[in-house]
C-alpha cells in the first residue's frame, strides 16, 4: 500500500494540500463481534480496512483509521461483543464529516463491511444533507454482494443473503490475516429460519448457536484474494464513475 492513502500519517501542511485534492476521504466503520468459533472478534475491522485501503489506492482517496466499534445489537449476547447505540454512531459520523468539511474534503465516503452499521450511515448522511446541505456524503457496504461471489464462491448464502462468518468472510480473512483464523474450529451452520425475525427484534443467540450463517469449511485464501480484489475494483469503478 502506498503511504499516501493514510489520512492520519500526513503532517498538517500535507493535510492542507492533500485533503482538497483527494477524490474522497473514506470513513470506515468496523465492529467487535463474534464471527463463529474460528474467526476473531476483529474480523470486520480487518476486512473493512483491507477494502477501504484498496479503494483509496484506486481512486486517489484518503482513508481514516477504522472506527473499531459498531452497532452489533444482533450479536451482542455472544461473548466479546461491543455494541454502540445507533444514535452514538450517527453522532460520530456527523461530527467526523463536519470536521472533514472544514478541511475542504470534496467527497466523504462512509464505508463498512458490517451490515449493522448501515442504518446509522444512512441516517447520518440524511442529517448532513438536511441540516448542513451536504450532498457529498456516500455510503458503501459490499455493493452487489452476491453477484460479486459468482464464479468464486461455491456454497449457498443463508436464505440467499446471509454470509456472516461463512465462505466469503472466512476466505477473505485467510487472505488478509491467516494467523487469526482457526480453521480446525470452522463448522458450517445454516440456522433454522424463523419467520418472526422479519417482524420483531430477535437477537441471534435465540436462533443461531455458532454465530455462523453459511459454510466456512470450504474457504481458501485464493478465493478470498479473488473476491477482495473484485469487490475493491467494483467499488472503485462506482466511485470513479459517479464522483467528480
Ligand atoms: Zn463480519
Amino acid at each position: 500500500m502506498s503511504k499516501d492513502i493514510y489520512y492520519d500519517k500526513m503532517t498538517w501542511p500535507e493535510a492542507e494540500k492533500r485533503i482538497p485534492e483527494a477524490k474522497a476521504v473514506i470513513v470506515s466503520l468496523g465492529s467487535v463481534e463474534e464471527h463463529g468459533y474460528h474467526l476473531p472478534l476483529s474480523t470486520d475491522n480487518v476486512l473493512g480496512n483491507a477494502l477501504a485501503c484498496g479503494v483509496a489506492e484506486r481512486t486517489n482517496s484518503l482513508v481514516l483509521p477504522i472506527m473499531p466499534f459498531g452497532q452489533v445489537w444482533s450479536t451482542r449476547n455472544f461473548p466479546g461483543g461491543i455494541s454502540l447505540s445507533e444514535e452514538t454512531l450517527v453522532r460520530v459520523l456527523v461530527d467526523v464529516a463536519l470536521s472533514l468539511q472544514r478541511h475542504k474534503a470534496r467527497n466523504i465516503i462512509f464505508h463498512t463491511g458490517h451490515n449493522g452499521n448501515q442504518p446509522a450511515m444512512k441516517t447520518a448522511a440524511r442529517r448532513l444533507y438536511d441540516e448542513y446541505g451536504m450532498s457529498n456524503i456516500w455510503y458503501f457496504c459490499y455493493p452487489d454482494f452476491s453477484k460479486m461471489s459468482e464464479g468464486i464462491m461455491e456454497t449457498p448464502l443463508w436464505r440467499g443473503t446471509g454470509m456472516h462468518a461463512g465462505e466469503v468472510e472466512t476466505s477473505m480473512m485467510l487472505a488478509e490475516a491467516p494467523e487469526l483464523c482457526h480453521m480446525d474450529q470452522a463448522v458450517a451452520d445454516y440456522p433454522e429460519y424463523h419467520e418472526e425475525i422479519n417482524y420483531r427484534c430477535v437477537p441471534w443467540t435465540e436462533y443461531a448457536k455458532v454465530g455462523i450463517f453459511g459454510d466456512p469449511t470450504v474457504a481458501t485464501a485464493e478465493k478470498g484474494k479473488a473476491y477482495t480484489e473484485r469487490m475493491i475494483n467494483h467499488m472503485a469503478e462506482i466511485i470513479n464513475r459517479l464522483m467528480d
